[in-house]
């Protein structure tokens, strides 16, 4: 059935039981003013630049206009916050408006920050400016990279303030409101799963199971009746071994979207299980940040700076301990962990393996060889002596030649924050493994020119390092928005050699070494 059990149609806060959904209406907005639209997502949906020119355009997307023969609705789910089940948590800020079919793609538009909900809890369904900025710029931004993401189609003020008690800058103060509408396939996460295991409602869980299944998983899923109509598709059972099938790929997509992260240094910072889609899909940039020095204990998140739970290196290992709660989530629907087990498992081999495969390409080895491991392990040890630009390191390496690794070091210089901690033990460190490295690169049948390219295809140039949003957003807050959309074409090609844009090739500077990003 399309209709929600729950029978209030208010935005009372409330715990929902029994339901996927709740209809909502976006808040109407006192002056809203688009600031910036991705032609890239624009033309995903089929639409065009003069459509968003339109009055429409701006009325729908900061929740103004709700399309005729639409019902908006927020999403029920729960989630294990920072390792512990946190309940009910859902939509408390999003609302999904509609879909729309495009080029045999389907897609959800949602509106981030356009009101309350039932599941707003404490928080009042707003977002601010800044964080708007950072959303809007870093998921097309991603997008580019070649990293799964949920995606952004506008950005916009809503007219309004907003009052935030955030440790931004020590006081309470009013902001800009603003509205991103963000677009996915889909907007389910393993919370959306989970909140029905938790609460026992089987029923519940399986019809948004199979759902998931039959939507986004069909070429898992065999019809009984294979000519069969939308309606016997719709009413076959789904056996055991396609929902482990099922996990096993929602372990695989996330695992891959992991590994993207790894490689070019994003950092998540609240990998609650609310906050990993069933797609893997990067999803939620909150206190995101790019890692500057290669430091694997980094987390941008200034609400973990204890246990540094969601810091850089631990990402892959917190994807696996989430996969463990989707697994609890889905078992009562297969009531046996045999299957689930094994593909937790397989999950921790494939981790490894498919890292290791990841660093090799980020230093241009095409072949395999059992050292590889250990010249890697050596490699971010030797980025850990000092200070070290991670995305400038990748990028000039690239220009590193095997005949003469004595070079070495001058190729990379620039990536050292302070060449004075350059010590004569750390350039003996970092010789002995321009050695090994040359050794290896010459047994590499590779050619130096395609090495190069295939480096500078997987080592980006330029990244949303975190200042640069910041940049943005205090502009933004003067009312220029001109740097938002300098980053936003800028970042529509991060592996390209950008001459006019070099000065955003450079190392962070020294004012926003404790700059991080704010969630809220
Ligand atoms: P997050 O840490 O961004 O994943 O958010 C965790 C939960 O808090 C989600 O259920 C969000 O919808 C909710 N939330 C975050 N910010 C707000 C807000 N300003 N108003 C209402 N709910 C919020
Ligand atoms: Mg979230
Ligand atoms: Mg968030």
């Amino acid at each position: 059935s399309n209709l929600p059990a729950d029978p209030i149609l208010e935005n009372t806060r409330r715990q929902v039981t029994k339901a996927c959904y709740s209809y909502v209406k976006p808040k109407q907005t006192s002056n809203p003013k688009l600031l910036h639209v991705s032609p890239e997502m624009l033309k995903e949906l089929g639409l065009s630049e003069n459509d968003a020119k339109r009055k429409q355009f701006l009325n729908i997307f900061t929740g103004n206009t709700v399309l005729e023969n639409t019902n908006p609705y927020a999403m029920c789910y729960g989630g294990h916050q920072f390792g512990h089940w946190a309940g009910q948590l859902g939509d408390g800020r999003a609302i999904n408006l509609f879909e729309i079919e495009h080029n045999n793609q389907n897609w959800k538009l949602q509106l981030k920050g356009a009101g309350e909900t039932p599941y707003s809890r404490t928080a009042d369904g707003l977002a601010v400016l800044r964080s708007s900025i950072r959303e809007y710029l870093c998921s097309e931004a991603m997008h580019h990279l070649g990293v799964p993401t949920t995606r952004a189609l506008s950005l916009a003020l809503s007219g309004d303030q907003v009052l935030r008690d955030v440790m931004y800058n020590g006081n309470p103060e009013y902001e800009k409101g603003a509205i991103v509408c963000r677009v996915s396939p889909s907007f389910l996460r393993f919370g959306s799963f989970e909140i029905f295991a938790a609460r026992n409602d089987t029923e519940t869980l399986k019809t948004l199971v199979d759902y998931t299944i039959k939507t986004h998983f069909k070429h898992l899923f065999t019809s009984s009746d294979p000519g069969g109509t939308e309606e016997s598709f719709r009413e076959t059972e789904i056996n055991k071994q396609t929902y482990v099938s099922f996990f096993n790929e929602v372990a695989l997509r996330n695992l891959d979207m992991v590994i993207h992260w790894q490689r070019v240094g994003f950092t998540h910072g609240v990998m609650n299980t609310d906050n990993l889609s069933i797609l893997g899909l990067t999803i939620d940039y909150g206190p995101y940040g790019w890692l500057e020095g290669y430091e694997p204990g980094w987390t941008p998140n200034t609400t973990d700076s204890q246990h540094k739970r969601y810091r850089f290196g631990a990402q892959p290992d917190i994807v696996h301990w989430n996969l463990y709660q989707l697994a609890n989530a889905l078992y009562p629907l297969i009531e046996e962990a045999e299957g689930l087990e094994a593909v937790l498992a397989n999950y921790a081999i494939q981790k490894e393996a498919k890292y290791l495969q990841m660093m090799r390409s980020k230093i241009g080895l095409s072949t395999e060889e059992p050292k590889d491991a250990n010249l890697i392990q050596e490699l971010e040890d030797c980025l850990q002596l000092t200070e070290t630009d991670m995305t400038i390191f990748f990028r000039n390496l690239a220009n590193f030649d095997s005949a003469t690794p004595t070079n070495g070091l001058q190729i990379i210089r620039e990536s050292f924050y302070e060449i004075k901690t350059v010590t004569e033990a750390v350039k003996n460190r970092w010789n002995l493994w321009f050695d090994s490295y040359a050794d290896r690169l010459q047994r590499d049948p590779i050619s130096a020119k395609a090495k190069k390219e295939n480096m500078n295809s997987v080592n980006p140039k330029y990244v949303l390092r975190n200042y640069m949003a910041q940049l943005a957003i205090d502009d933004a807050n003067k009312g220029d928005y001109k740097l938002i959309d300098d980053l936003f074409n800028l970042l529509k090609q991060p592996y390209a050699e950008q001459p006019k844009h070099e000065k955003w090739f450079a190392k962070r500077p020294e004012w926003a070494r404790h700059k991080v990003g704010c969630s809220m």
